[in-house]
Formats: structure tokens, sequence, C-alpha cells
């Protein structure tokens, strides 16, 4: 008898772990908006056809990418004005690739080279400033990369920038060639619900006055079909296309991050999710799933002077909050 009552209780304790999902239970979604993985364009040398071609067919399809730039490099000076004044406006985003692209003499050099570069962007970008830049080491010449990676260790957190994944077999045109090539990349990502990135140069110009490409351009019938097939898969909830810091920036928080139910009733759910990750760099919004009393239809989500009403589905309320910041209060909102 004591025996049957046992496996009875273990059998109802299995129930309610599979099934009963109590009111303030949260679970903090792996990527934003609870997507299952992350995708990231990368866009390298400042190249003309990035502002020209590469950023209005991203605006269109409301995608973004990163932009790693050398200021100090003919066509990117010519062109000054595009990158200084339209391109950051329409939501892409830039990362150091040093000055020039001619390679690192000394750890001195270096500081003109990668430092300069840091405090360039984060004068023309006001939001950058005193926040973390995505950083991508050029590829130069044999002989003219002359500082160690410690000395190159030093200067990125001196500067605040996060180093990107390398480029060995995520470059467009030089690794990967065709659409197919590329979204399965995307597709790898998914299912392993984890992130992978494309390094793109040049992209293709057409029309009666081009004259040259740029360097390894990438034709448009492989990348708008590739843009395409991304927006496809973010519009089905599959993936968040983002840059390079703000993906950082999530799954640095994600790994420390915490959510304590302070209070749960009919009426009202109160949380405080945490994170170990710098406030002041880190100031990115994680995602939380929260299951609601089963009578609400629609949810109220507060967090300081922030607040959103969001639909409940399937007995839970999605929604952004800051990690480290004020506690969280769900109520069920009863207006039409
Ligand atoms: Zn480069």
């Amino acid at each position: 008898m004591r025996l049957l009552l046992a496996s009875a209780l273990s059998l109802l304790l299995a129930c309610t772990a599979a099934f009963g999902q109590s009111p303030g239970d949260t679970r903090i979604a792996k990527w934003k908006d609870d997507r299952t993985a992350v995708f990231l364009l990368m866009f390298d040398d400042s190249w003309p056809s990035h502002w020209q071609v590469a950023a209005p067919e991203l605006v269109k399809r409301g995608l973004t990418a990163t932009f790693y730039i050398c200021p100090a490099k003919g066509e990117y000076k010519v062109h000054a004005d595009k990158w200084e004044k339209e391109l950051w406006k329409q939501g892409m985003v830039y990362g150091v690739h040093t000055m020039t692209h001619g390679g690192i003499k000394d750890a001195q050099h270096g500081e003109y080279e990668i430092g300069e570069n840091a405090s360039y962007i984060r004068t023309i970008v006001p939001q950058t400033k005193d926040k973390l830049v995505s950083y991508a080491r050029p590829g130069t010449k044999p002989g003219t990369w002359n500082i160690t990676n410690e000395e190159e260790a030093t200067l990125l957190k001196k500067h605040q920038l996060i180093d990107r994944p390398p480029f060995t077999g995520h470059g467009a045109v030089y690794h990967l060639k065709t659409t197919e090539e590329m979204l399965a990349l995307a597709d790898k990502a998914i299912a392993a619900k984890d992130m992978e990135y494309l390094v793109v140069h040049g992209v293709e110009r057409v029309g009666p006055v081009v004259k040259y490409q740029d360097f390894w351009p990438l034709a448009q019938t492989v990348f708008f079909p590739l843009l395409d097939g991304l927006k496809e898969r973010s519009e089905k909830g599959a993936l968040w296309v983002t840059d390079h810091i703000t993906y950082h920036q999530y799954l640095t928080e994600h790994d420390s991050a915490e959510v304590k139910v302070l209070e749960s009733n009919d009426k009202s759910i109160r949380l405080q999710l945490s994170t170990k990750a710098d406030p002041k760099l880190y100031d990115q919004t994680l995602t939380l799933v929260t299951t609601v009393p089963s009578s609400w239809k629609k949810c109220s989500v507060t967090q300081g002077t922030q607040k959103v009403t969001v639909p409940v589905s399937n007995g839970t309320a999605r929604y952004d909050a800051l990690p480290s910041g004020p506690e969280i209060m769900l109520q069920e909102d009863t207006t039409p």
C-alpha cells in the first residue's frame, strides 16, 4: 500500500512537472523574442557598394548588419558623409576594422589604428558613446601585423571592443558562393538553436554607369535571395537577424540571468530579473515568457516607467525586460 501511494505520488509529481506550469513561472528566452537562432551579417572594409546596394536592400526587408569600417582608407574618405550622416541612421551598426587596413607597426601605432577607429565611431554615432563596439581584425599583407595577441587584447579591453568571430569558413564569395550554401548556414544555426554569420566584402553594382566592382563582389542574384531567405526565417520566428554587439550583449546577460518571483496571485505577478553582467555595458533587454492565471486574456507589463500590453497565448505572456532594472509587474488587462 505504501509502495502504491509512493508511486501514485511520484506520478502526480511527474505530471505537475510536465504540464502544471503555475502562474509566475518564468523562462528567460535563449534569444530575443523567443526566436530559435541568431544570424549575423557582416560587411568588411567600408566599400561604397555597402551604402549603394547592401544597406538599401537590408532596410527594404527590415534587416540590419554590422559594417566594419576603415575611416582613413581612400574609398571611405571620398564618401565619409554617407557613413557619418546616413548609414547608421538607417539602423546599420559600425564596427572597428582599423583606420587604414594597412597593418600595425607596434602597440603605439595600434592605439591609432584601433583606438582612433573606436573613438571615431563613438563620435559620429552618439548612442555608442561609452558603449561596446564590435572589432574585426583586418587581413593585411604578410609582415605588416606587428602587435602581439596580448597587445591587441589590451587595446580591445581599453577601448571596450568585442572581437567578432573569425572570417574562416564564413566568407561570402571566398568560402560560400551560392544562396543555398549561405542559407544552409542559417538553417544550421536554427537546427543547433545557436548563432551563425556571414562575412561579405563588396556587393555587385549593376547599371550602365558601373565601371568597376568592389573587392570580392557578391552577385546581386545571390545576395537578394539570401536576404529574402533570412527575412522569411525571421518572420517565422526562426531567426533573429541582428548586429554583433546586440547578440553579444544578449548572450552575456542571458548566461548569468536569473528571475525571482516576488509575488504571484490572481491579480498580479511581481518579478525581479537580474544578471551578473555590468549594467552600464550590458543594457539590452531580455525576452521573458511568464505563465499567467488561466483567466487572463491580455496582460500589462510594467518595469519602472516602461509599460506595455501583450497578448496571452497558451497561458503565457511574452515580453522584454531590462536585467538589473526595477522590478517587473504583470497585471491582467481587461480593457476591450
Ligand atoms: Zn578587411
